[in-house]
Formats: structure tokens, sequence, C-alpha cells
């Protein structure tokens, strides 16, 4: 984990420097909507450090997985939303194309199962 990657697009988001609709953040976490929705409600959470994907996360980081869910469990509250899927794409494989964690929240449509 690195406090903030220049080059990283989250990491700019974190800061500002580019613009993001932000439903809550606090000293861990900035949950925004995503720029290209593929739910009605299409929000993602993110630590503010730099970390790559779940992958790179250590077993001593509990708090913080805890702080992203926990957001996301207050933005469905806030939101009035009970039915919700979460997920993070870890890999280029798996479809993950921004290379900082971030927690989807999609609701406000069916969803299939299995995901494509
Ligand atoms: P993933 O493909 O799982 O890595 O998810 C990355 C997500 O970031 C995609 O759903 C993108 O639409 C979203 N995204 C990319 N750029 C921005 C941005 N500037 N603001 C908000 N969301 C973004």
């Amino acid at each position: 984990m690195t406090e903030r990657d220049p080059n990283c697009l989250f990491c700019r988001i974190v800061v500002g420097e580019i613009p993001s609709d932000r439903l809550l953040e606090d000293d861990r976490v900035v949950v925004f909507r995503d720029v290209n929705p593929q739910a009605p409600t299409h929000v993602l959470a993110i630590p503010r450090a730099h970390i790559g994907s779940l992958a790179d996360l250590d077993d001593d980081d509990g708090e913080l997985l805890a702080a992203l869910f926990g957001a996301l469990r207050r933005v469905a509250e806030d939101g009035g939303i009970t039915d919700y899927r979460v997920i993070s794409n870890v890999g280029a494989g798996a479809g993950q194309s921004v290379f900082h964690l971030h927690i989807h929240l999609l609701a406000g449509r069916p969803m299939s199962w299995p995901p494509g």
C-alpha cells in the first residue's frame, strides 16, 4: 500500500484533481457514482490509500474492509435500497480496468446470475 500514486485515476479522484459525484467520505474511504453506470444506482467505494486490488490487502486490513463495506451499507440505507449487488473485480481477466481497489454497488434493476 502507498498513500498515493500520482498516475492513478482513483487517487486523483480522492484528492479532487478529477471531479466525482461523491455520496459519502471519511478519513479512510470515498464513495462516488460510477461515470458509466451499469444499473440505475452504480457507486464505487474506494480506500483513500492506493491499494491495487483485494489481492494486495494484508491479513490486518480487516478494519479497512469493514469501512468500505460499511460505507456501501450506509449509502444503500440512505437511498432506501434493499436489493443490491456488490462486486470487486480482481485482475484484468476478471474485468478490472482501474487498478485501485474498488467495490461496486449496483441496484435498481433485476440482476441475473451468474454474472458474465
Ligand atoms: P473495474 O472495471 O471493475 O475496474 O471498474 C472500474 C470502474 O470505474 C468502471 O465501472 C468505470 O466506469 C469506472 N470509472 C472510470 N473512470 C471513472 C471516473 N472518472 N469517475 C467515476 N467512475 C469511473
